[in-house]
């Protein structure tokens, strides 16, 4: 059993890229702690900044307690995640405080600013949270990790760069036997069915989700699928730890 810890920006982000591989991982009895970055305090055009804060870190909790995962919102705020000096002290502590053994987090090239600021910041808390001098932004501050832990990547919203360029995943996981409750999970985003409407052209958020897991999964010639990366930065971990968790689910993907 292991301690995974998702950690991206908005509510909703997690369910998108990774529910049914997060609803696999949990069945098999392992940790979750899922985080966002921020409550989502922009996704809205109805109500103001608190309100819709605390519609949504509820909405984010219910998902994540419906494959018995924890949720913590990390209190950033929208368009104002930066990687700075205090934030990666934030972060860190934030990791130091999960202890998670795996880490999976924001494709470092994406569509939104929000991501990719997460994806750069979770990197280098992973390995800042392994050393026991590097201080943290809260006291009382929670102890160094043993060691850096396994990071991942998720695939980036539809797959390509903020420029179209593609992001090949190293591997799917087939999430199939999962996607009934991917879908139950992202359905608890009530509060985003219009404003993606208005601001994405998103008619329904839940049917293009389930377009998105079918592409992925046409991609690994199969039904339903996730993609994923494993950061190949030394010195962080590469034993395939996720793919290890996740056995007979994982098909590699070998680019055309
Ligand atoms: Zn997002």
């Amino acid at each position: 059993m292991a301690s995974i810890l998702f950690i991206h920006a908005h509510p909703d982000d997690a369910e998108i890229l990774a529910g049914g591989t997060l609803a696999l991982l949990a069945q098999a009895g392992n940790e979750i702690t899922i985080v966002t970055m921020t409550p989502g305090d922009c996704g809205t055009t109805e109500y103001g900044p608190e309100e819709i804060s605390a519609i949504r870190r509820r909405e984010a909790a219910a998902a994540a307690s419906h494959i018995g995962a924890h949720y913590i919102c990390a209190e950033f705020r929208d368009m104002a995640i930066f990687n700075d000096d205090r934030s990666r002290r934030c972060v860190t502590e934030l990791l130091r405080r999960v202890r998670p053994d795996l880490v999976i987090t924001a494709s470092p090239a994406d569509y939104h600013c929000d991501h990719e600021a997460t994806s750069i910041l979770v990197r280098d808390a992973c390995f800042g949270a392994s050393a026991p001098n590097y201080k943290t932004c809260q006291a009382p501050e929670a102890e160094a990790l043993p060691a850096i832990p396994h990071l991942y990547f998720a695939d980036s919203v539809g797959g390509v760069s903020r420029f179209g360029i593609v992001i090949e995943p190293d591997f799917f996981i087939d999430v199939k036997s999962t996607f009934a409750i991917k879908r139950e999970m992202l359905a608890k985003h009530a509060s985003q069915r219009e404003w993606l409407k208005r601001q994405h052209g998103i008619n329904d958020y839940i049917e293009t989700m389930e377009d998105w897991t079918r592409s992925r999964g046409r991609l690994a010639g199969i039904e339903y699928a996730e993609g994923f990366r494993r950061y190949p930065g030394h010195p962080y971990p590469q034993t395939p730890l996720l793919e290890e968790l996740l056995g007979s689910r994982v098909i590699i993907h070998v680019p055309q």
